[in-house]
């Protein structure tokens, strides 16, 4: 046993922020040990100087980050992804293909388990395994998914995938009968999300029953919520076993809707990025699933002006959210950690500062910049 106590700081638990008190790791188990009183006077110290002492993040869809892209399928890429966004708090990812051809996707995925494989040894995030955003989607609601590469959903090759693939995108009326959600449900390893879709209401509610529990980036690429229509984003917010993700870059959907969101659907609320290669990177041209894209600012545009995923990061999402809502800020870091953990069926090891969990803590400004990454209890980024 050797344990670490960060003392000085506002530690960020599920349910309050408290303060006077120390975390206790074990870093060589890599785990939390607990919350204290105060630290022996021999102990091994880290002085949180008051910052928050919060839980490491949880990115369940990410493409790319400083010129990297998951479709690459490059193993070296994905090492930059993982490094790159630890310096965003973010201590486990899953990067997310796009819809590419086929055999792109299976060359990303091969990538990803290597990557998997490797990535103890970096000093980045953990890679919990792949979110597939496609190639299963509608047509008329492709966003900036290539048209040529989409697909009938097609549950075999989910499932023999199933070791590295924990979240499937895809578009509920594309699938006769649900023949693919049925099976991919009663499997039970992947997550079924619904998105790129214009599935009405009814449809989408009845998607829902039949396995899809997820709304992959809620409002965006999906049928909208009117009167009389509700829609795919309708169904998302009243079914109540669906969980839907947000890209709160305040751009994508307005701020006003954060608390709509966040009051409908509770601990169901996960802020992903969706980020794209060009993020952390300077406004210029990039490339997206094959197709160019311009960045200006915080906004990624195909040339005929059509959102092509974004640049946020994942603890300024968090920020978003505090700045434009009066939710109590654990209830915003649950969204970027415990919420998505518990979705993604982690909950038990990951997501938030409890005893027993990985010791994967960031300690963060009131500004909610990122000065110390941990991830298993060794220092993977410091400001
Ligand atoms: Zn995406």
């Amino acid at each position: 046993m050797s344990l670490t106590y960060i003392v000085n700081g506002k530690i960020v638990l599920p349910d309050s922020v408290v303060c006077g008190k120390a975390l206790v790791f074990d870093a060589e188990a890599g785990k939390i040990a607990g919350v204290v009183d105060g630290a022996p006077s021999d102990a091994e110290i880290i002085d949180a100087k008051g910052l928050y002492v919060a839980p490491g993040l949880l990115d369940m869809h990410i493409h790319g980050y400083l010129g990297a892209d998951t479709c690459d399928a490059d193993v070296r890429g994905i090492r930059t992804m993982a490094e790159g966004v630890a310096q965003n708090g973010v201590t486990t990812f899953l990067p997310t293909t796009m819809t590419v051809a086929k055999a792109d996707i299976v060359a990303a995925l091969d990538a990803v388990r290597t990557a998997k494989r490797e990535s103890a040894a970096w000093q980045g995030a953990e890679i919990l395994g792949v979110h597939a955003e496609g190639p299963f989607i509608n047509p008329s609601k492709k966003g900036a998914q290539a048209e040529e590469n989409i697909l009938t959903p097609d549950a075999d090759f989910i499932l023999e995938n199933a070791d590295i693939i924990k979240v499937v995108t895809l578009a509920p009326e594309m699938d006769k009968d649900h023949a693919a959600i049925k099976r991919l449900a009663q499997d039970g390893r992947v997550l079924v999300s619904m998105g790129h879709t214009d599935a009405t209401f009814d449809e989408a509610m009845s998607a829902a029953r039949d396995g899809v529990s997820h709304a992959t980036h809620l409002f965006n690429a999906m049928s909208a919520l009117q009167h009389r229509n509700p829609g795919v984003v309708g169904a998302a917010l009243a079914a109540e076993n669906v969980s839907v993700e947000l890209i709160a870059d305040t751009f994508h959907i307005n701020p006003g809707l954060y608390t709509i969101v966040a009051k409908t659907k509770g601990d169901k609320m996960v802020l992903i990025t969706d980020c794209v290669r060009a993020g952390g990177m300077p406004d210029g041209e990039y490339e997206l699933g094959g197709q160019p894209i311009f960045l200006k600012g915080i906004e990624c545009r195909l040339a005929d002006g059509t959102i092509a995923g974004s640049v946020l990061r994942l603890n300024c999402a968090i920020k978003n959210v505090l700045d434009h809502t009066a939710l109590p800020l654990y209830e915003v870091f649950n969204m970027a950690s415990l919420n998505p953990a518990k979705r993604l069926g982690v909950a038990d090891r990951l997501g938030s500062l409890e005893e027993g969990k990985d010791a994967d803590i960031i300690l963060v400004d009131e500004s909610i910049n990122v000065i110390r990454t941990i991830k298993k209890g060794r220092t993977i980024y410091e400001a």
